[in-house]
C-alpha cells in the first residue's frame, strides 16, 4: 500500500504542475510575428509551458478561444507617480493591456530617487513601476529655477545626482528642455550629465525643447545628445503642433533614419491623439516663466513684460499649440477652481477674440496655473510617425481618479485605440507589428531582458483580448470611460483582471534599471 502511494506520487505532482493555463489562444509572441494557435502555462511568477497543454493539470485554467494572447503592453512613458497611491489598481491602464509603467518622464523625477521607491515598495499595487530620473529635476535640485548656465561645481553635483539616481535603479536619463528649469540648460550641459547615465546602461528620453516651428532643432538636439553622450536616445511623444508645421514629421523621420544609419541609437515613442497636454503656461513664452509662479506673476504686473507675454501668447494660440482657435485650449484642471474643468479658453472669455483669450490665460495663471488640452495636432502626422520602424506606443497619460478633473483620454485609451482605430479599422499597423511596439520593443530599450515576449522563462505578464472588438471609449468630452475588449490581465502570474473584472491581487513590483545596487 505505501509502495504504490509512493510510485503515484510523481504522476499526481506531474498532473498539477501550473498555477495557471491560458488555452486555445492565438499568441503573439510580442516578436512581431503572426500569432500561433497554442495553450501557455504559468508556473510561479514565470512562463513554464507553450504547446499543447490540453492534458495537464493547473489551479486556474483561462479559455482564450478566438482571443488574442499578448505580452503585458509596457507604457514607457507615463505621468502615474502620484495616481499610483490614489488608486493602487490603476485600473486605467489594466483595461487597456498595460502592465508596466515608466515615471519619471519630461525631466520631472523624485529626486533622490530611493526614498519614493521605498514608500512605493510598502504600496500594494496591480501594475508593475519603472522611473526615469529627470534632468530638470536634477537641476532644480541642485541650482534652483534660474535661467542661467550651470558652473563646473554645479554639473558635477548633478552628475553626481544622476549617478546615485541610476544606482537606486532609474532606467534612464529624462529631459524635458521645453519646461522650466530644463529649458535653460545647454545641451552640453545634459551631453555631460547623459554621459554618466549611459555609462552605466541607462538611455536618454526626451520631451524636446521645441515642438512646434523649432521642431527640427528639437529632433537634432535630441539625436546629439545620444550621438556626443554615447546612449541611446528616444523621442518621447513625438508629434507636431501647430497648423504651420504640419508636415514636419517627413523631415523629423528623415533624421532619425540619416542618424541611426551613421550609428545612433535614436527611436520613438507615441501616443494616437490629435491633441496635447500640459500647463496653461505652454502658451507663455519661455523667459517669462524663470523662478516658478511668484516671478511670472511679478513679471505680468509690470505693464511693458505684461505686453510682451502677451504678444508671445497672442502668437501662440494662433499659430502654435492653439491651433488657430481658443475653443482648442480645454482645461483639465485648476486647482484654484474645480468647475473649470471642461471648460475652454473660448468658454471663459466673454466675447471672444484670440487678444481676449490672451488675457484670460495670464489670469489663469496668476491664480496659480492650470493644466489644459491643445488641439493642434494633424491626423497626417500621426499616421506617418507610426508607421515608422522606430515607432513604440507610450501614453503620455497618468493614473486618474474616476470621474475627476476632464483628463486627456490617452490616459484610459492609448493602447486600445492604436488597437482598434489604428489596426481594425485603418490598417496603418498590422496586429503582430502594434503589439510588438507596445510590448518587446519598450522591454528592448528599457534591457527588461524577462519581459515584453511570450517564452518560457520570461515573467508572467499577459493581456488576453479581443482583436475584433477592442477600443477605446474615452474621449475629450467624456474621458472617463474605459476601454473595451480586454478579459484578462495578468502580472507576475496573477490576474489582475480576470474575465472582465478586477481582482484583488496586487502582484506588482518596482522594476529597477541596470546598475541598480
Ligand atoms: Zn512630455
Amino acid at each position: 500500500m505505501k509502495i504504490a502511494l509512493l510510485l503515484l506520487l510523481p504522476l499526481v505532482l506531474k498532473a498539477q504542475q501550473y498555477d495557471l493555463i491560458i488555452s486555445n489562444g492565438k499568441i503573439f509572441d510580442g516578436a512581431g510575428n503572426p500569432w500561433f494557435a497554442s495553450d501557455i502555462a504559468v508556473r510561479g511568477d514565470t512562463i513554464a509551458a507553450i504547446g499543447n497543454l490540453r492534458d495537464a493539470r493547473a489551479t486556474l485554467r483561462i479559455d482564450a478561444h478566438g482571443l488574442a494572447v499578448a505580452p503585458g503592453f509596457i507604457d514607457i512613458h507615463s505621468h502615474g507617480r502620484s495616481g499610483i497611491f490614489k488608486v493602487p489598481t490603476a485600473e486605467n491602464y489594466l483595461r487597456e493591456g498595460v502592465t508596466t509603467i515608466i515615471e519619471g518622464p519630461d525631466g520631472s523625477s523624485p529626486v533622490p530617487l530611493a526614498p519614493f521607491f521605498d514608500k512605493l515598495a510598502k504600496t500594494p499595487i496591480s501594475i508593475n513601476f519603472a522611473s526615469f530620473v529627470g534632468h530638470g529635476s536634477i537641476r532644480a535640485a541642485v541650482m534652483g529655477l534660474v535661467n542661467r548656465q550651470a558652473t563646473p561645481e554645479e554639473l558635477e553635483k548633478m552628475k553626481a545626482l544622476a549617478s546615485q539616481a541610476m544606482r537606486d535603479g532609474a532606467v534612464g536619463l529624462s529631459t524635458g528642455l521645453f519646461y522650466v528649469p530644463g529649458n535653460y540648460a545647454n545641451t552640453e550641459e545634459v551631453i555631460e550629465i547623459a554621459k554618466v547615465v549611459g555609462a552605466m546602461g541607462g538611455f536618454h528620453e526626451s520631451h524636446m525643447r521645441d515642438e512646434t516651428d523649432k521642431i527640427i532643432d528639437g529632433v537634432k538636439e535630441t539625436i546629439r545628445i545620444g550621438e556626443e553622450g554615447h546612449l541611446p536616445t528616444q523621442i518621447t511623444h513625438h508629434k507636431v503642433i501647430g497648423k504651420a508645421n504640419w508636415g514636419a514629421s517627413v523631415e523629423t523621420l528623415k533624421l532619425v533614419e540619416e542618424a541611426r544609419a551613421r550609428g545612433v541609437d535614436v527611436t520613438i515613442d507615441q501616443y494616437p491623439y490629435t491633441a496635447s497636454s500640459t500647463g496653461i503656461s505652454a502658451l507663455f513664452p519661455q523667459w517669462s516663466l524663470e523662478g516658478g509662479n511668484k516671478a511670472v506673476v511679478e513679471r505680468l504686473h509690470a505693464p511693458d513684460a505684461r505686453a510682451k507675454i502677451k504678444a508671445a501668447i497672442v502668437y501662440s494660440i494662433a499659430e502654435g499649440r492653439g491651433g488657430g482657435d481658443p475653443k482648442n485650449i480645454v482645461i483639465v484642471s485648476c486647482g484654484f477652481d474645480p468647475s473649470l474643468a471642461g471648460k475652454s479658453l473660448a468658454d471663459l472669455t466673454p466675447n471672444v477674440t484670440i487678444d481676449k483669450a490672451a488675457e484670460t490665460a495670464m489670469a489663469l495663471q496668476e491664480k496659480g496655473g492650470c493644466s489644459a488640452v491643445y488641439h493642434a495636432i494633424d491626423e497626417g502626422d500621426i499616421e506617418r510617425i507610426m508607421r515608422s520602424p522606430c515607432t513604440m506606443i507610450a501614453s503620455d497619460g497618468d493614473i486618474p481618479v474616476f470621474g475627476k478633473e476632464a483628463p486627456h483620454p490617452r490616459s484610459y485609451g492609448t493602447f486600445a485605440r492604436v488597437l482598434g482605430v489604428y489596426v481594425r479599422e485603418k490598417h496603418i499597423l498590422t496586429l503582430q507589428d502594434a503589439i510588438r511596439r507596445m510590448s518587446s520593443m519598450p522591454a528592448q530599450r528599457l534591457k527588461f531582458q524577462d519581459r515584453g515576449l511570450l517564452r518560457p522563462g520570461m515573467k508572467a505578464d499577459i493581456v488576453v483580448f479581443d482583436p475584433a472588438t477592442v477600443a477605446d471609449k474615452a474621449t475629450f468630452e467624456k474621458p472617463h470611460q474605459y476601454s473595451v475588449g480586454f478579459q484578462d490581465v495578468v502580472v507576475n502570474g496573477q490576474p489582475v483582471l480576470q474575465d472582465g473584472q478586477v481582482t484583488p491581487a496586487r502582484p506588482g513590483r518596482i522594476l529597477y534599471g541596470p546598475a541598480k545596487q
